[in-house]
C-alpha cells in the first residue's frame, strides 16, 4: 500500500463526553485505529467505535523513554499501513501528553498529523468546582506544572525557588505522590503556611471529589482521605472561592 494515514493526536478532555470537542468525535468515529490509555476515562471509552482496532498503550507504562518510543514506533507503522490513527489522550494532547515528542517523531517519518485540542484538566477541574486560575484580586498569573518531579532531589527541570516566591496560582498535575514533598518546599522557601490548597480528584467524573486545605495541612489530609490519582492540585487565593457547587456540566 502506498498512500500514508494521518495520525490525529486527539485530547479527550477530562472526561465527559460532553466536554469533548466536535472535532475530536468526527476523528474518532472514522479511525482505523486507535491507541489509547485510562486516563480519557470510562465514559468516553466505552464510546469508541466497534469498527476500530483498539490498542491500550497505557499498559506500557507511558512515562519511560522505552514505552514511549514503543508508542511512537506504532503509531508510525500504523500510519505507514495507510490506515487513519488516533492517539487518544485526557484533557489536551499537548499539555503533558508527550503529544509533542509524537509530533516531532511522526514529522520525521513524514507522515501527515492533524493535532485536535481538547479541553485540558488543569482548567477545567478547578472550574468545575468555581476556582477560576486567574482571578483580578488573587492571581494575574498561573503556573501549570507536572508534580512527577520532586523539589528535594538535585536535579529538577522546574525552577522551585522561583516558584516558592512566585505569586499566582499553581495547578500541578500527576502532583498526588510528591504533594507532601512540594508543599513542605514552598513553606520552607516562604510561602504562606495558610495559602488555600485544593485537590480534585477525577473531575468532571461521576466520583468527583475534593479535598480542601492549606500548604500546611493538605499532606496530612491527603494521605487521611487516601487521595489518588488523576488529580489536580491548586495552590493560591482563588482557592478561597470554594464553596462545593458544582459549576460545570460534564
Ligand atoms: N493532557 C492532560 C494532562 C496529562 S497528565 C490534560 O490536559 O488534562 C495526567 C494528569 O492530568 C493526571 O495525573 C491529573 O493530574 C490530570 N488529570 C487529567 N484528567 C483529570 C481529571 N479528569 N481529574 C483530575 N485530574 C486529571
Amino acid at each position: 500500500m502506498d498512500k500514508t494515514g494521518v495520525v490525529y493526536l486527539v485530547g479527550s478532555g477530562p472526561g465527559g463526553l460532553n466536554l469533548m470537542t466536535r472535532r475530536a468525535r468526527e476523528v474518532l468515529d472514522k479511525a482505523e485505529v486507535i491507541l489509547y490509555d485510562q486516563l480519557p476515562g470510562d465514559e468516553i471509552l466505552a464510546s469508541l467505535p466497534a469498527h476500530a482496532e483498539k490498542v491500550d498503550v497505557g499498559k506500557f507504562g507511558g512515562h519511560h523513554t522505552k514505552e514511549q518510543d514503543e508508542i511512537e514506533r506504532l503509531m508510525v507503522s500504523y500510519a505507514k499501513q495507510g490506515r487513519h490513527v488516533v492517539r487518544l489522550k485526557g484533557g489536551d494532547p499537548f499539555l503533558f501528553g508527550r503529544g509533542g515528542e509524537e509530533l516531532e517523531t511522526l514529522r520525521a517519518h513524514g507522515i501527515p498529523v492533524e493535532i485536535v485540542p481538547g479541553v485540558t484538566s488543569a482548567v477545567a477541574v478547578p472550574a468545575s468546582v468555581g476556582i477560576p486560575v486567574t482571578h483580578r484580586r488573587y492571581a494575574s498569573q498561573v503556573t501549570i506544572l507536572t508534580g512527577n518531579e520532586d523539589p528535594t532531589k538535585d536535579e529538577s527541570a522546574i525552577d522551585w525557588d522561583w516558584l516558592s516566591k512566585s505569586r499566582g496560582t499553581i495547578v500541578i498535575l500527576m502532583g498526588v505522590k510528591n504533594l507532601g514533598n512540594i508543599a513542605k518546599f514552598l513553606v520552607d522557601h516562604g510561602m504562606d503556611a495558610f495559602t488555600p490548597v485544593a485537590i480534585i480528584e477525577r473531575g468532571l467524573r461521576p466520583d468527583q471529589r475534593e479535598t480542601i486545605g492549606t500548604l500546611e495541612t493538605i499532606p496530612r489530609l491527603a494521605l487521611e482521605r487516601k487521595v489518588s490519582p488523576p488529580a489536580v492540585i491548586v495552590i493560591g487565593g482563588v482557592v478561597s472561592l470554594y464553596t462545593g457547587e458544582h459549576v460545570v456540566q460534564s
